[in-house]
Parts: C-alpha cells; sequence; structure tokens
C-alpha cells in the first residue's frame, strides 16, 4: 500500500494559513522507502527533470541515514523542501515509476519532502551541502574571476544562480522585488508552502556565495547593456511570466474585481491576512466568483476561503479538463469550494458605486477537442444566468513579463511575448541567455529550474570558450 501524505483536518485547516499537508512520521518515510524496488534502469531519474538520483535517496531514508538522504538530493536540486511540497510528482517521476503501472507510484513528493524537512528540526542554521562538499571545498573551487549576473529569483534564477557558484562564479541575483523567490514567495500561498521554507533554502543559495540583490528592477534600474559594461561575462535572464490576463468582458474595472497575482501577492507577499497586524489590506465581499481552474485559480478560492467568505469556483470546462493538480483540487472541494463547471462569465455587474454586484454566466456543453487536446467548451443557447457575487479574482492565466523585452534592443520573443532562446538557452543577444516561464509560458516550479540547471552548463561552456 502506497503510503498517504498526511493532512490537517478539511475544516479546520478551512480556517487557518498554516501548511495542509504534513511531513511524514520517520516510522512512514521508512515503510515507504522501504516499498521501492530499486529497479536498475530508474525510469522515476528520467522523470525528473532536474535528475535526481531517486533510488539512492530512498535507500538511504530506508536505512536511516537521512541528513545524507538530503546531501543526495542536493547533488541535483538545490530546492528540495520546495519541491517535495508543489512539484506535480503524478505527472513527472511518479508516473513513470514502475510500480504506476499497479497505481501505486512510490510517494516520491512524500520522501523528498521528509528529507528535506530535517533541516527544520536541526538547531544549527548551517544548511546541508551536496553530497561529498563542504564548505571549505566549496571555498576552493570560489576562484573563478567572471561574474554572472541572473535576472530574476524565481526558481529558475535562484536554480541558475547556485549552480553556477558551486562552479565557482561570482553570481549576483537582481530580484525587483523586496524579497526572493519568485511566486515561491508572492504566489503560492502559506498554507501550501510556507515563506520559512523558502526562505530556508534561498538563505542555502545565499550560502553557496551567491549575493542576492533585492529591490532592483533591470530594464529599468539598469539595463542588460550596463550589466555588461560593468563586467558581467553573461547574463541569465529569468523574469517569470507575471503579467495577468483578464478575460475581457464588460464590468472588469469594476472594484473588487482583481486579477489572481493582486489578490495573492496582498494576501501570501504582504500577508493581508494579518491585517492589521501587517498595513496592506484586502478589500473583498463575502461571496467570491474565482474565474479559472489551474494551480492558480485553486490557490486564489482556498485563499479566499481562509478569510471567511463563500467561494465558488467557475470553469467553463468539466473537472476532468481542469489543469490543477489532484491533490489541490481534491483538498479545495473537502475544505467547501464550490464548484460551478461547465459556467462561462459574461458580464461583470456593477452597483451604484462602481463595485461587483453580481456575475451574469453562461452554461457550456463539451464539444470537439481542441489543439490542446481537451473537448471545447461551447455554449449552451439561451442558458444565461445571475451568480450573487460581490467580488471577483480572475486567475485565468499569466503571460510573459513584457518590460525585459521591451527596452532590450534585439532581444528577440516569439509571437506570445515568451523570449526566443536557441537549444542551449541562449537569447538572440550573445552571452545572454533565459530559461523558465519568460520562455515557454506559464509552466512549473521544476520545468523551470530545469532550465536554470542547463543554462547554467551553457554559460559555463559560452564563458569557457570565451577565456
Ligand atoms: P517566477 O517564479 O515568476 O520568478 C520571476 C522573478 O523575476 C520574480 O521574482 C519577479 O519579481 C522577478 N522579475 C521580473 N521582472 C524582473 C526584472 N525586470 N528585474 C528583476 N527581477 C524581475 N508550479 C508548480 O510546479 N506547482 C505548483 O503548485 C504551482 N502553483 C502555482 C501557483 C501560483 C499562484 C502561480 C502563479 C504559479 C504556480 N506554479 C506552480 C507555477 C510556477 O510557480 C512557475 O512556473 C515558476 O515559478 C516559474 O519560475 P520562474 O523562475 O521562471 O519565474
Ligand atoms: Fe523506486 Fe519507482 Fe524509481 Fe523503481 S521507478 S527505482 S520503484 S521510485
Amino acid at each position: 500500500m502506497r503510503t498517504k501524505t498526511l493532512k490537517q483536518a478539511p475544516l479546520e485547516r478551512a480556517k487557518n494559513f498554516f501548511e495542509v499537508a504534513l511531513s511524514l512520521p520517520e516510522e512512514q518515510a521508512i515503510k515507504e522507502a522501504g516499498r521501492c524496488l530499486q529497479c536498475k534502469n530508474s525510469p522515476c531519474i528520467k522523470g525528473c527533470p532536474v535528475e535526481i538520483d531517486i533510488p539512492a535517496f530512498i535507500k538511504l531514508i530506508k536505512e536511516k541515514r537521512r541528513k545524507e538522504a538530503l546531501g543526495k538530493i542536493k547533488e541535483k536540486n538545490n530546492l528540495p523542501a520546495i519541491c517535495g511540497r508543489v512539484c506535480p510528482q503524478e505527472d513527472q517521476c511518479e508516473a513513470a515509476c514502475v510500480l504506476n503501472k499497479k497505481k501505486i507510484p512510490i510517494n516520491i513528493g512524500a520522501l523528498e519532502r521528509f528529507a528535506a524537512d530535517y533541516e527544520l528540526n536541526q538547531p544549527s542554521a548551517i544548511p546541508c551541502l551536496p553530497a561529498g562538499r563542504s564548505f571549505q571545498q566549496l571555498a576552493k573551487i570560489l576562484k573563478k574571476q567572471e561574474k554572472v549576473a541572473v535576472v530574476g529569483s524565481g526558481p529558475a534564477g535562484l536554480t541558475c544562480a547556485a549552480d553556477l557558484a558551486k562552479m565557482g562564479y561570482r553570481v549576483e541575483l537582481f530580484e525587483s522585488l523586496h524579497l526572493a523567490g519568485g511566486v515561491l514567495v508572492y504566489g503560492i500561498p502559506e498554507f501550501r508552502l510556507p515563506k520559512k521554507i523558502v526562505g530556508n533554502e534561498v538563505e542555502y543559495i545565499r550560502s553557496l556565495g551567491v549575493k542576492i540583490r533585492t529591490d532592483i528592477l533591470i530594464g529599468n534600474t539598469y539595463t542588460i547593456e550596463e550589466l555588461f559594461k560593468d563586467g558581467f561575462q553573461a547574463i541569465f535572464v529569468a523574469v517569470g511570466a507575471g503579467l495577468p490576463q483578464f478575460l475581457g468582458i464588460a464590468g472588469e474595472n469594476l472594484g473588487r474585481v482583481y486579477s489572481a497575482n493582486e489578490f495573492l501577492t496582498r494576501v501570501n507577499l504582504m500577508k493581508a491576512y494579518k491585517f492589521p497586524e501587517y498595513a496592506t489590506p484586502i478589500n473583498i465581499g463575502n461571496k467570491v466568483a474565482v474565474i479559472g481552474g489551474g494551480n492558480v485559480a485553486f490557490d486564489c478560492a482556498r485563499a479566499a476561503l481562509r478569510l471567511g467568505k463563500d467561494v465558488s469556483l467557475v470553469y467553463r470546462r468539466s473537472e476532468k479538463e481542469m489543469p490543477a493538480r489532484i491533490e489541490e483540487l481534491e483538498n479545495a472541494k473537502e475544505e467547501g469550494v464550490i464548484f460551478r463547471i461547465l459556467t462561462q462569465p459574461v458580464r461583470i455587474i456593477p452597483d451604484q458605486e462602481g463595485f461587483v454586484k453580481a456575475l451574469e454566466c453562461i452554461k457550456m456543453e463539451l464539444g470537439e477537442p481542441d489543439q490542446s487536446g481537451r473537448r471545447r467548451p461551447v455554449p449552451v443557447k439561451d442558458s444565461n444566468f445571475i451568480l450573487d457575487v460581490d467580488t471577483v479574482i480572475v486567475a485565468i492565466g499569466q503571460n510573459p513579463s513584457p518590460l525585459l523585452p521591451k527596452v532590450t534592443p534585439n532581444l528577440k520573443t516569439n509571437k506570445y511575448g515568451t523570449i526566443w532562446v536557441d537549444d542551449n538557452f541562449m537569447t538572440s543577444l550573445p552571452g545572454v541567455f533565459a530559461g523558465g516561464d519568460i520562455t515557454t509560458g506559464a509552466d512549473t516550479v521544476i520545468s523551470a529550474m530545469g532550465a536554470g540547471k542547463k543554462a547554467a552548463r551553457s554559460i559555463n561552456k559560452y564563458i569557457e570558450e570565451k577565456r
């Protein structure tokens, strides 16, 4: 039997911002690790974008060598406590696990988290290093003269910066916000990914020698050209996809209509849920409609629920087509989010003061599959109805952050505003590399990390060839 992830009880957790999923007790982790078949060709490793030696770290857990298990993971993954919590393992390593044929893959995510949380329970703040590495060894490697700039401190930027630092480069990481972490701090809520966890992993990256410089907007404070003039030999651009998309319907400019980004940034980064202890308020009514069916929509819905509101999730396809992680979908249902599927908003109705009074919707049915392979939603004639809500949060997707491509001459972009890169993650500008959501559009933490890792190798090669 696969060991299940333990959770706070639904009705209790729906009222607090504490983490929903709990770490496995040691006994259960060892039992789960004992199920691993230690397959020779280990398909799970190929399913992991940063190629963690999964059977090796699982074996170390089974042998009660938790710290060494973490060191083994850190050989490849700089952010294990984050990945153990938010990676869509069911589509990656666990999908590739041979036991998945019997629908009982190893709970790799929970085991990764178990190993990573070793550090949380240590009195010393000294982070665990990759297996076989000491700080003295890292200090010796730190002898390269070249400086590399990394722009954006989300998972792509953090990974690239850490790997370059481990190779011995002097790395400066520029972030426009006051805290490093990207979506990990401003988007994913505390109840899924506590900020303390992100803070610990950012500290680990700092401890590798990466200089993190916050409150600096590249493209404004400094341009790419100025970074080169300042002596950086290469630049990695990882500015993500932080531009909200809207529905384009009437009423989207009314009061109490939020983009998911604004809502989550206020609640997470600015801690609006602790207002007035923290200065940022959030003006929402009592009946909230969240539009969308992805991870972002679920995060908004569950955050609004925790602020004590009635929450409806409005999605134009059926539950089967929702792109969110299955676990989050189940969590939301258990907590009391109301699902209004096959429903498309057509207009937001104003009250006399310019705030949301209601949401007009139309019923949908599923037609033929579209380009994404999912069945296309088609409006049902004369099925309009009014949803009684006073707040609308639009969570239908994010576009690539436009500033840097806009102000950087000759930086080539693709049709939808993503930055063009070649197979080595080099952009149209020599020495400027890019990866993560800014090149792919909104994707996942681990795919952004995979890009950061590969780009670090390409940057190393590029600098070595220039010497
Ligand atoms: P980001 O994480 O977006 O980081 C980009 C950073 O660059 C930001 O900190 C930004 O402030 C900074 N920046 C932007 N412009 C500049 C500039 N000009 N100068 C300096 N800094 C700049 N994925 C999962 O795998 N699992 C999940 O459960 C999950 N949940 C999600 C929930 C939400 C609410 C959101 C929004 C996304 C979620 N994702 C999830 C997707 C995942 O978080 C992203 O794919 C990932 O963070 C992309 O990483 P990145 O490094 O490319 O960019
Ligand atoms: Fe273990 Fe599954 Fe990987 Fe085989 S595929 S080594 S069972 S985690």
